[in-house]
């Protein structure tokens, strides 16, 4: 792991600073790396750098080995961290705050489907209003591994005949004004 002391791209902040600029990233300046996150994580074994190296990551600077990693894809937001933290930091928004520039950056991996299920989350709410579980699930598999899906075929029979997922999408009323909120959040620097 090479130490890159870079300003991010297209911003004149350093990494850290960068990260501390998006609400619940500013933590990462109160961490003391005793590593009770990574310890507490029940995903930590499949992250390419655990709770506790991302965030020293984000405090050497190395911005893009972190943010094209797979590491704050696999936060489940769990909070097992938050509870354990001596500093009281909540990890979890730390990872949000990295996946928000890591997506902004253009630098997500491929390697974790999480990125295009948000975007297909947010889709199915700009349409409807609300997430239609089918629609989003045929399409994040379409543009993942169609294969997959077969695996998970008994769980979307096992919610169908329990009424527990429609056929058929159905659109809130008011849907003007929730695309209104979501443009604002694109606006404000959220995820396209
Ligand atoms: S538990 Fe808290 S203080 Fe310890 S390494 Fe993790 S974030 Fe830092
Ligand atoms: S909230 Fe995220 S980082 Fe914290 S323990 Fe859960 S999965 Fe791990």
């Amino acid at each position: 792991m090479t130490q890159t002391m870079v300003k991010s791209p297209g911003t004149e902040m350093a990494f850290i600073d960068e990260v501390c600029s998006i609400p619940g990233g500013e933590a990462v300046r109160s961490c003391i790396q005793c590593g009770m996150c990574t310890g507490s994580c029940p995903t930590a074994n499949k992250w390419d750098y655990p709770p506790r190296k991302a965030i020293a990551m984000v405090r050497a600077g190395l911005r893009n080995e972190l943010l094209s990693s797979n590491s704050m894809w696999f936060c489940v937001s769990c909070y097992s961290c938050t509870v354990r933290c001596p500093r009281d930091i909540k990890p979890a928004d730390i990872m949000h705050a990295l996946e928000i520039i890591s997506i902004r950056s253009g630098l997500s991996t491929k390697r974790s489907r999480t990125p295009i299920m948000y975007q297909c989350f947010v889709d199915s709410a700009r349409n409807y209003g609300r997430v239609y579980e089918l629609g989003m699930m045929i399409k994040l598999f379409m543009r993942t591994n169609p294969f997959s899906a077969l695996k998970l075929a008994p769980v979307g029979l096992g919610l169908f005949l329990h009424k527990r997922m429609p056929l058929k999408p159905s659109r809130i009323k008011g849907i003007a004004e929730l695309k209104a909120i979501l443009d604002k959040a694109r606006a404000l620097g959220g995820a396209k």
